[in-house]
Order: C-alpha cells, then structure tokens, then sequence
C-alpha cells in the first residue's frame, strides 16, 4: 500500500525555486533512501513532507490523506515524524525526558522508553546525563529514540550521519534494521551513498531540485548513481 505520495510539487525560498515538480512515493514498511549533493533539496523535501514548508504546486498525500496545506504538528499525531538535521535535543532536559517529549502524541504502536533503549543501548547508559553533556552522535540517536517514540508510520532521517564520527555512524546504523523490523518506514535521506545503500531497499538521486535516478537498491550500479549524484 502507498503510504506516501508526493506528487509533482514546486517549492521556493521567496523567489528562489528549490523543487521542480518533484515527485516520490513510499510503501508501507519500504525502506527509501533519497541522495544528492550538498544543496540538492533533500532537506527541502523533507520539510515538504513533515509540513514545515508549504509547496507552490503539487500535492503531499498521506494515508490517502491531502495533507499538503496541514501544519507539522497536525501531521504527528498522524504518525509522521521527522528527525531534523540538527537534531535539536533539549539541553537542559535529561535523555529521558527529551525522550518523554515524543511520547506526548501518544500514538499506540512498538515504541516505549524500553523498545528505544533496546535498540539504542548508548542511550539506555545516559538516560540520566543531561542534552547539554551530550555528544554529536548521542544527540543523534537520542533524536532519533524521540521521534520513535511518536510511534511514527513513516520516520523521516535527515542526514543522520552529518558531521559524526565513523564508528558513532556505525552504532546508529545498526539500530536502524531494528526499526524496520517494527514495521516502521524509513525515509532518509544521506549525503553518504553507501550508508544509505546498505539499509534502504529503494534510492532516489536528487540533482539540483529534480529526480534523475532511482530504482530498487540492487538494481543501481555504483557508476549510475555516481553520474547521477555528480550531474555528469
Ligand atoms: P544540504 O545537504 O546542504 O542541506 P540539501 O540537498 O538538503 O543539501 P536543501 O537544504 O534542501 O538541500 O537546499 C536546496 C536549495 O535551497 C539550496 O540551493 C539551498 O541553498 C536553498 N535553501 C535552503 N534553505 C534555504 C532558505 N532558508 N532560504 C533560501 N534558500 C534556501
């Protein structure tokens, strides 16, 4: 079933175009991975999807649901989740209770303090240090493990390896198969192909506000998403 359908949208920065009749469609329990360079509009389709831009054309359907006028924090409690690039933890909160911030949707589904610190055990070990004593890739997870706990049908990660250290990248990359086997869909988007070939089933290659590839994972040789990601 397609849980998501992004259909055609243009998006802009005041005058700036960012999307051209951009489109992607995602399945229930499909695993996408959306690539592309720096400046490519990866972030800007994540943010069309969770409702934090509004596009000028086109349509966001969710569920079989037009949600592509609804604010962000009307698209949660649908079960849309999106961990910024950023991340954003609260500093002066705990882990655990940046964690309890996702759960106030309450949403019914896996995900409980428990089933996060299962899948994330860096995050069990500081459930008690405060956000401001965090690392890079403890936010990163802690990010995550908070947008889980919304029991989200669709998680959006936007670039969740973004300026961390190779082995946190590792940690939080094997949690993500864990996340999956919940029946969760995954829409991440990397600048770093082959993290992101190693856990989607499917790749979208964005070039300066356009698709040029996509197909199955497997299907993809590295030359044609290397052409595709450098615009050669
Ligand atoms: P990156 O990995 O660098 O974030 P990206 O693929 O996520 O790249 P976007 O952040 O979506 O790309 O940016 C797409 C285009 O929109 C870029 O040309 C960028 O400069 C522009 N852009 C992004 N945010 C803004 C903004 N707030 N105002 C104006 N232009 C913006």
């Amino acid at each position: 079933m397609t849980l998501l359908h992004v259909d055609a949208v243009d998006v802009h920065y005041g005058d700036f175009q960012a999307l051209f009749t951009l489109s992607l469609s995602l399945e229930e329990g499909q695993t996408l991975a959306v690539i592309g360079a720096n400046g490519a509009g990866k972030s800007t389709l994540m943010k069309t999807i969770a409702g934090l831009m509004v596009p000028s054309q086109g349509s966001v359907t969710f569920d079989g649901r037009d949600v592509t006028r609804l604010p962000s924090h009307r698209r949660v409690p649908l079960g849309i989740a999106l961990t910024p690039e950023g991340r954003r933890i609260f500093p002066s909160l705990t882990v655990e209770e940046n964690l309890m911030v996702g759960a106030h949707v309450k949403r019914k589904g896996p995900w409980n303090l428990e089933a996060v610190y299962e899948a994330f055990p860096l995050v069990a070990d500081r459930r008690d240090r405060l956000g401001f004593n965090l690392s890079g890739g403890e936010q990163q997870a802690v990010a995550i493990g908070r947008a889980l706990m919304s029991n989200p049908r669709v998680l959006l990660l936007d670039e969740v390896s973004l300026g961390l250290a190779p082995v946190v990248i590792e940690d939080i990359y094997a949690a993500l198969p864990r996340i999956m086997e919940q029946g969760t869909t995954v829409l991440l988007v990397e600048q770093d192909v082959n993290h992101a070939l190693k856990v989607a089933s499917r790749v979208q290659c964005l070039l300066e506000g356009r698709t040029v590839l996509e197909g199955p994972a497997d299907a993809l040789t590295r030359d044609q998403i290397a052409s595709a990601y450098f615009g050669i």
